[in-house]
């Protein structure tokens, strides 16, 4: 997919291409494709390739340049991230604080808290896990128990939160806690803090997932401490900051995904030619069915893409707006159902492990296996049917 949505961005593509084929070479290109961003397999290798990124200026593109960025607009980030997704160069190992936390500070944080993070992020020096979710509010986000008090300009910080991606990694962690203790306020007495995970009354404990990868961690808080100016937003505002995190989730980090899902789509027919699988009418179908499946997903990026940039787009905001739920909701169905079809085109095989990361049926097993998380992380697949229904189509609660 070609993009010349403005002038200069044709030499943009180019400037990127040039250096991911001179960069993406050597442990890197055998790393082409390898991780996720909730997957931390060759953790060490996709640290150094991000470290590459960031010596190439390739980190925090739109971001401001007094903050380590290249202060780029919109148009430039898009074509980045489709040129990084047609090389399949490593997935980015810090994508909390690049696609999530330092966008956030941005939009929220004040002028101290955007200086003090997001060079260090950019210079991938510092890596972030979300503290968002408890064993008991998860999708009613609204029901966190963890506490925070200010006590002598300190907030004192007590509970626990589940499912923090990478945050065995994490040197930071930011946390949605509850600053006001009563809890019929819900939403209102929540508030958004930034805590250092490297103190005593931090303990993250890695859970191993379905993968053996350890890519999640409960984080307990046992009177953690972060001094007072840590608040991201207001104090009883944490609300709305989760709100602009999540809706960069479920949106704009979407956007490149059909590229890698039609990458895997063209080895999973490359597989069921070479092993006879492809004679099989039913196969065919359903190979079909994936490929019609990856070209709306297109269709639709296109269309949000002319939103965002304001092309020809009769009612702007309005494709961006549906497409945030609407996307991650296909998407990750259709993920699960390329898992699916995939291991039936291995066959027997796909039952067992051969302990090769690299190997083609550990990377299918590996798309059948995490794909099973897609349609619950950033908002289970219930949740974006009733964001779909109740605030894109109007339809009663
Ligand atoms: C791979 C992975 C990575 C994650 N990373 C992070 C992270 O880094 N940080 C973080 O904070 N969290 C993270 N999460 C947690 C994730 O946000 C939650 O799992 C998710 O929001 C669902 O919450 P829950 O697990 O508590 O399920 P619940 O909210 O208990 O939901 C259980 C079931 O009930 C359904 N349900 C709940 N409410 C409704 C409703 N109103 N209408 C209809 N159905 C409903 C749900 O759809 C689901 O099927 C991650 C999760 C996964 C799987």
């Amino acid at each position: 997919m070609d993009f010349d949505l403005a002038p200069g961005v044709g030499e943009f593509r180019e400037e990127i291409r040039t250096w991911l084929d001179e960069h993406l070479v050597g442990e890197f290109a055998a790393h082409r494709g390898v991780g996720s961003p909730t997957d931390d397999t060759a953790w060490d290798v996709r640290v150094a390739w991000e470290r590459e990124l960031s010596a190439g200026g390739w980190l925090g593109v739109t971001w401001p340049q007094r903050f380590g960025g290249r202060g780029l607009g919109l148009a430039e980030e898009i074509v980045f991230e489709y040129e990084y997704a047609r090389a399949a160069a490593p997935a980015r190992v810090n994508t909390q604080a690049l696609e999530l936390l330092g966008p956030t500070l941005l939009a929220c944080g004040t002028e101290e808290q955007c200086a003090r993070f997001l060079p260090k992020i950019l210079a991938v020096e510092q890596m972030w896990g979300q503290g968002f979710s408890e064993p008991g509010a998860g999708s009613d986000l609204a029901d966190v128990r963890t506490k925070a008090r200010l006590d002598g300009g300190v907030w004192h910080v007590d509970g626990q939160k589940i499912w923090t991606t990478f945050g065995h990694h994490a040197d930071w962690l930011y946390v949605l806690c509850r600053t006001n203790p009563d809890l019929s306020l819900r939403h209102k007495g929540l508030t958004m803090l930034l805590i250092d995970a490297d103190q005593p009354g931090v303990d993250i404990r890695p859970i191993e997932n379905i993968n053996r990868s350890t890519e999640f961690s409960e984080c307990f808080f046992s009177d953690a401490q972060t001094p007072e100016d840590m608040v991201v937003g207001a104090v009883g505002g944490g609300w709305s900051v989760v709100m602009t995190t999540l809706g960069m989730e479920r949106g704009s980090a979407l956007m490149p995904m059909q590229l890698s899902m039609q990458r895997e789509l063209d080895g999973i027919i490359g597989l069921a030619k070479r092993n006879g699988t492809a004679d099989d009418p039913q196969i065919r179908r359903r190979l079909v069915d994936a490929y019609i499946g990856i070209r709306l997903m297109r269709a639709t990026n296109l269309r949000v893409v002319a939103d965002l940039l304001n092309i020809d787009a009769p009612d702007p905001g309005a494709a961006t707006a549906a497409a945030a739920a609407t996307t991650k909701l296909f998407a990750s169905t259709h993920h699960q159902r390329m898992g699916e079809l995939a291991m039936d085109i291995v066959g027997p095989a796909a039952l067992c492990d051969n302990g090769d990361h690299l190997d083609e049926v550990s990377v299918i097993q590996k798309l059948f296996l995490s794909s099973r998380a897609e349609t619950i992380y950033g908002g289970t697949s219930e949740i974006q049917r009733n964001i779909t229904a109740e605030r894109i189509l109007g339809l009663p609660r």
